[in-house]
């Protein structure tokens, strides 16, 4: 009896020195996750069980509010930038330091679901709830930011990145309020919007936990997925021009068809992406027919090219390819193919090695399983690259489904995401990037 005491004793002892040193005493709590994704799902509802909180909308501000109001219960000292983004900031011992900087975005797609973008901000609030219960200060500054309108262009994080165009301010956002109007509404202010921009070396990194959006974590069985960097986006408008003439009377064989060409480019597309190793995706996902009606063979196509890829040479390499299947189908349907580039480009954004280091580490430590991947989906980490050292963090999306109501990440997952947020934290907080 006295002898299992005292190796009970004795192993409580163990146990207490390994928290010490590990931090692994700092519990996520995955109930107040829940209920907070819960409660922000209210913001926006509809009928499907998603929300449609796009950005600058009722719905948007209303939650905008909630996130303010739980960062101020958690002692954070709330601001907004002149972009609209929110900054709750947390004081460090070292205030010579740049701060931490990680969070994500609250706004949606219209039709949206519970998840994307508000898994990453309600855990970035989590990991401060957990250093406050557990009265722990980092030497750094830390700063959770809910990002303005990623939907709708990556505002937010595209102003502090210094790269937010003011073409773009008289932009239609799904709300119905221009760009400068939601800014305005939010909190922001439009006419400064450049003092929102933030220096390199002002932010010692950016960290973002996000829904995968896709299902290979889900299909893996895979805990958390370390990603490698977001794909640049290029897209074109592809115009065929064939001539248009009577459905009836011209002969098969005497036809230049434009959305019969049209068709085969769509196939040679599909072919070249898949004929080469790699990860690119190419895809034409709008086609216009004109004139548009069953007795008249069409004479004029215009038609979508997208292409994604992390490195911006295989974009190339892949487009490439597409234009030399564009000029054999130009010869056999004796059309006109002309390939415009429109000026929506992302580049690649690579994310920062060290970076990836620290989070596969925390993850391999929590004993969970990762993996290495490419974000297919654009995020505000890929503009904060330019000026700051970026990580991402992926949990799954139960059967890949996203931008849409049925979006599902489970409770486990997003409270394992907090975790290898919060140890990632703590790994940049105390081994400064070489
Ligand atoms: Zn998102």
């Amino acid at each position: 009896m006295i002898r299992n005491m005292i190796v009970r004793t004795f192993l409580l002892c163990v146990l207490l020195a390994a928290s010490w040193t590990s931090a692994a005493d700092l519990q996520i709590n995955a109930k107040r996750m829940e209920d907070r994704i819960a409660a922000l799902s209210q913001f926006g509802k509809n009928p499907e069980g998603g929300v449609s909180r796009v950005a600058f909308s009722d719905a948007d501000i209303q939650g905008r509010n909630y996130i303010q109001t739980l960062m101020k219960a958690a002692k954070l000292q709330v601001r907004i930038d002149t972009a609209g983004n929110i900054i709750g900031r947390r004081e460090g011992k070292d205030p010579s330091l740049a701060p931490i900087l990680f969070g994500s975005h609250i706004d949606s797609v219209p039709s949206g679901g519970n998840y994307d973008g508000d898994v990453g901000v309600i855990a970035a609030l989590e990991c401060i709830e957990v250093l406050n219960e557990s009265n722990q200060i980092t030497q750094h500054p830390l700063e959770v930011v809910v990002f303005s309108d990623e939907e709708g262009g990556l505002v937010g994080s595209r102003s502090m990145a210094g790269e937010f165009h003011e073409s773009a301010m008289e932009i239609r956002s799904h709300s119905g309020k221009t760009i400068r109007e939601g800014i305005r509404a939010i909190g922001g202010d439009p006419d400064r919007i450049n003092e929102a921009q933030r220096s390199k070396r002002s932010i010692t990194a950016y960290l973002e936990l996000h829904i995968e959006q896709g299902g290979i974590l889900d299909s893996e069985k895979i805990n958390i997925g370390v990603v490698e960097g977001i794909v640049g986006i290029n897209w074109w408008d592809v115009t065929i021009e064939g001539f248009a003439n009577h459905a009836g009377t011209t002969p098969m064989n005497q036809r230049k068809d434009a959305l019969l060409a049209a068709a085969k480019l769509i196939m040679a597309v599909n072919q070249v992406a898949t004929s080469i190793p790699g990860r690119q995706v190419a895809t034409v996902g709008r086609i216009k027919a004109e004139p548009g009606a069953p007795n008249v063979i069409p004479g004029k196509v215009i038609m979508s090219l997208e292409i994604r890829d992390l490195s911006a040479e295989k974009i190339q390499t892949v487009y490439d390819k597409i234009q030399n299947e564009a000029k054999k189908i130009e010869q056999e349907s004796g059309t006109k193919i002309q390939f415009a580039a429109l000026d929506t480009t992302a580049v690649p954004a690579p994310t920062d090695e060290r970076v990836r280091k620290i989070i596969s580490e925390a993850a391999k430590e929590l004993g969970l399983t990762s993996r290495l991947m490419p974000s297919g989906a654009g995020h505000d980490a890929q503009d904060i690259a330019g000026i700051a050292p970026i990580g991402m963090i992926f949990v799954p999306s139960v059967g890949g489904i996203s931008h849409s109501p049925k979006e599902f990440t489970r409770t486990e997952d997003m409270a394992n995401g907090a975790m290898v947020l919060l140890h990632s934290i703590l790994r940049l907080d105390s081994q400064s990037l070489p």
